[in-house]
C-alpha cells in the first residue's frame, strides 16, 4: 500500500528523531507508511537485509551550504535530515563537493564542520585537487611543479597526498631570477622556497592545484618546462637532446573561467589561467599543448566523487551497501554543478540561493528539479525516492 509522505509524517519523524518515542496520540499500524513500520519493527524487509537509504547526496558549498563566509541557515536543516531526521530514521550518504582548495583537506573539514555544526568527515569532503590522490602513484618520486596559492602552502598539500618532489614557480625564481625579472621576491616569498638545482632536475608533470597569483612567472615557467621536456633553461624543440625525455603531464583542477567573491562583479578563475596559457603556447608553437582537466563538470571528477560516494556508503552500512543508490547533486551553478550531474545521469536540483537567476530565465542546463534552498531539495528529493519504492 503507498502513501505518500506528508507533512505531518514528516514532523512527527523529525520530533521522534529527537527525543526517541512516537509525539502523537496512539495510533494504529495502518495509520503509518509500509517504511515507517519497518523503521519501527513492525515489518521486515521484503528484500531480507537491511534496510538501506535509496538515495545519496553530493552538495556544491558556495551559494548551497554557504554564501561567503555565512552558513545558509537551510543547511543546517537539511544536514539534520541526512544525519537521521527523515522518514526513514538512518542516515543518508552525502558528501560535500567543490571547485574550491588550496589548503589541506583536513584544515577545510575542520572549518566546514564549525560553519555548518556537523561533522564533515574527511571522507565526506572533494575539492578541486582532492582527485590528484588517485594519480599521485604515478609521480610519487618525480620531480613536479605544483601551482597555485600563497607561497607553498600547496606544496604541503601536494606533499600530504604523497609527492615527495614537488617544487613551486617561487623555488624557480629563486634557483634564477633571470627566468623572469619582473618579479622580486617578497620576504615571506623567499622563505618559503626550496633549494633546487633546476637545470639538472627533469620536471615530469606540472599540476596547477589552484588560482595562480603570478600569471606571468608561471605561464613562463610552464613554456620553459614543456618546450625543454622538463628541464628549466635547456635547448627547446625536438633537438635530439631532448629525445628520451617524454612530454611533461600539465594537469588543471578547476575548468572555472570566472568565480564568485566579494567583489561586485565575477572574477577571473584557473579556467581563464588556462585560456591565457594555450594561447601563449599556441602563439609559440602552432597548436596548444595535450592537457588534462579535472574539477566540475568533468567526467572524471563525477567519476571520482562516485567511488567516493561508494565508499562512504560501505563506511555507513557495510555489506548492506550492495549497490550505490541514485545520486543527487544539489548546486546553485548550472554549467558546473547541474552539467556535470545529468552527464553523469545523476539527478541533479537547482537551487535559488547562489549565482543562478530565476528571474533572468531559464537556466543552460535544465536541473531535475528547482529548490528554494537546499533545504527544500533534499526534502523533495527524498519524498521522491520513498514514493517510488512504496
Ligand atoms: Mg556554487
Amino acid at each position: 500500500m503507498f502513501r505518500a509522505v506528508t507533512t505531518r509524517s514528516w514532523s512527527n519523524w523529525q520530533f521522534a528523531v529527537r527525543y526517541h518515542a512516537y509525539p502523537g496520540p496512539r495510533l494504529s499500524p495502518r495509520d503509518f507508511t509500509p517504511l515507517e513500520l519497518r523503521a519501527r519493527g513492525y515489518q521486515k524487509s521484503t528484500h531480507g537485509r537491511a534496510d538501506v537509504p535509496p538515495l545519496a547526496f553530493a552538495f556544491d558549498i558556495d551559494g548551497v551550504l554557504l554564501r561567503g563566509p555565512n552558513t545558509i541557515p537551510a543547511a543546517r536543516r537539511a544536514l539534520a535530515m541526512l544525519e537521521g531526521a527523515n522518514p526513514t530514521g538512518r542516515k543518508i550518504p552525502y558528501i560535500l563537493l567543490t571547485n574550491g582548495g588550496g589548503t589541506s583537506e583536513q584544515a577545510r573539514c575542520q572549518k566546514l564542520t564549525d560553519q555548518l555544526g556537523f561533522k564533515i568527515d574527511l571522507h565526506q569532503f572533494v575539492q578541486s585537487h582532492t582527485i590528484l590522490k588517485s594519480v599521485v602513484h604515478r609521480y610519487t618520486d618525480s620531480p613536479v611543479l605544483v601551482l597555485g596559492g600563497r607561497n607553498d602552502d600547496v606544496r604541503k598539500v601536494a606533499e600530504g597526498y604523497g609527492f615527495k618532489q614537488a617544487y613551486t614557480t617561487l623555488d624557480v625564481l629563486a634557483w634564477n631570477p633571470a627566468v623572469w625579472p619582473f618579479h622580486d621576491l617578497t620576504p615571506s616569498e623567499r622563505e618559503s622556497t626550496k633549494t633546487v638545482d633546476f637545470s639538472k632536475t627533469p620536471i615530469s608533470a606540472i599540476f596547477v592545484f589552484h588560482d595562480p597569483r603570478n600569471w606571468a612567472l608561471d605561464i613562463q615557467i610552464i613554456c620553459d618546462v614543456i618546450l625543454s621536456r622538463g628541464i628549466i633553461g635547456a635547448p627547446q624543440g625536438t633537438r635530439l637532446s631532448n629525445y628520451g625525455r617524454r612530454p611533461p603531464d600539465l594537469i588543471f583542477c578547476n575548468p572555472d573561467v570566472l568565480w564568485g567573491s566579494d567583489f561586485p562583479r565575477p572574477r577571473l578563475g584557473q579556467g581563464a589561467f588556462r585560456i591565457a596559457f594555450q594561447a601563449v603556447y599556441k602563439t609559440l608553437t602552432g597548436s596548444e599543448y595535450y592537457d588534462v582537466q579535472y574539477g566540475k563538470p568533468t567526467e572524471a571528477t563525477y567519476r571520482f566523487v562516485k567511488q567516493v560516494l561508494k565508499d562512504r556508503f560501505k563506511d555507513l552500512y557495510g555489506d548492506a551497501a550492495v549497490r550505490l543508490p541514485n545520486i543527487y547533486m544539489v548546486g546553485d551553478n548550472p554549467e558546473s554543478d547541474i552539467a556535470g550531474a545529468n552527464a553523469a545521469g545523476w539527478s541533479s536540483v537547482l537551487v535559488h540561493t547562489g549565482v543562478y537567476d530565476p528571474q533572468q530565465g531559464p537556466p543552460a542546463h535544465e536541473p531535475t528539479h528547482q529548490a528554494r534552498d537546499v533545504e527544500e531539495a533534499v526534502k523533495w528529493a527524498i519524498e521522491r525516492e520513498l514514493s517510488k519504492r512504496y
